[in-house]
């Protein structure tokens, strides 16, 4: 490409809220054959809310969501806010709360009133030891639903499965048909439950899902998929997505996301839509028709 094609698209990419940092990313982009992207806060708003909350037997709603809600207000994760959110909406006091702790891609845990709750995945319980069997038809209908499932445990017992649904934003299926008329295949690489994920990607056209990955999996999966289908697009808002965009050939960070993704990316989606990217890829073919 010329230095004028490459300043024309930068231009235009300004216009289109495309930012691109670095100026490698315009030349490789048009070579993408497979975009991965994050779920949560890139093809969803990242703004859950609590749908389901079952306790089981000798467990009050109120007094289960209360002590969630309380570990949770020391939590930075979406899931936490739609928690701790659910529990004023039902005018609960949240308890105090000693020994936080947040096990990454697991849970969090800690002492509110006396007693140990612990809440996250279906692997956190097994971790602790807990068998889910219990809500095990519960937990399929809710991840079929595309929403995510969590269990609460207090004292070492499982208490109730909540679940939280975070929806997908307006214009990302669209976005994702764009990039499959441009002969892309699309992957999605999230933390989340296996069921969810599937019920998500199938909404929208993903062609494959790597699920429950923990936060340096991204890392391996992005590899995986470029050995597998060449030139890779890494798509993603979070702290933990900061390593995969670093690994994938353009790293692409939502701009309403946080600033490690965006330091650690190719290109800037300023408006905070998926269709950032078949525009940037177009941006890409255009500049780089004009060799010369
Ligand atoms: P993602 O960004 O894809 O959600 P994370 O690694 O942050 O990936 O989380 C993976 C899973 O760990 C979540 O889907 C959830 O099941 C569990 N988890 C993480 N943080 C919390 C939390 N604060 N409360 C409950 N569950 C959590
Ligand atoms: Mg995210």
């Amino acid at each position: 490409a010329t230095p004028t094609s490459i300043m024309v698209a930068t231009g235009r990419g300004a216009e289109l809220g495309v930012l691109f940092r670095k100026g490698q990313a315009l030349q490789l982009l048009k070579e993408a054959r497979v975009v991965a992207v994050d779920k949560t806060g890139t093809l969803t708003e990242g703004r859950p809310l609590l749908t389901d909350l079952h306790v089981a037997a000798g467990f009050t709603r109120a007094q289960v969501l209360a002590r969630v809600a309380a570990v949770e207000d020391r939590s930075e994760h979406p899931i936490a806010r739609a928690i701790v959110a659910a529990a004023h909406g039902e005018g609960l006091l949240l308890p105090p709360v000693q020994a936080f702790e947040s096990v990454t891609g697991h849970g969090v845990r800690a002492q509110v009133d006396g007693v140990r709750v612990e809440v996250g995945a279906d692997r956190f319980m097994r971790a602790l030891g807990l068998e889910v069997t219990a809500f095990a038809a519960v937990a399929a209908r809710l991840g079929g639903e595309g929403k995510t499932p969590l269990y609460a445990a207090i004292d070492g017992t499982l208490a109730a499965i909540i679940a939280v649904s975070d929806p997908i934003k307006a214009d990302t299926a669209a976005a994702i048909a764009h990039l499959h008329a441009l002969g892309l295949k699309v992957a999605m690489i999230t933390g989340d439950n296996r069921r969810t994920a599937e019920a998500i990607a199938r909404q929208l056209g993903i062609d494959e899902v790597v699920a429950e990955v923990l936060p340096e999996g991204k890392v391996e999966a992005v590899n995986r998929l470029k050995a597998a289908h060449g030139r890779l697009a890494y798509v993603g808002d979070g702290i933990n997505d900061a390593p995969a965009l670093a690994a994938a050939d353009v790293g692409m960070a939502i701009g309403t996301g946080t600033d490690v993704a965006i330091e650690a990316a190719d290109v800037v989606l300023m408006s905070g839509s998926l269709q950032g990217v078949p525009n940037a890829i177009g941006l890409s073919q255009a500049a780089m028709r004009n060799i010369g």
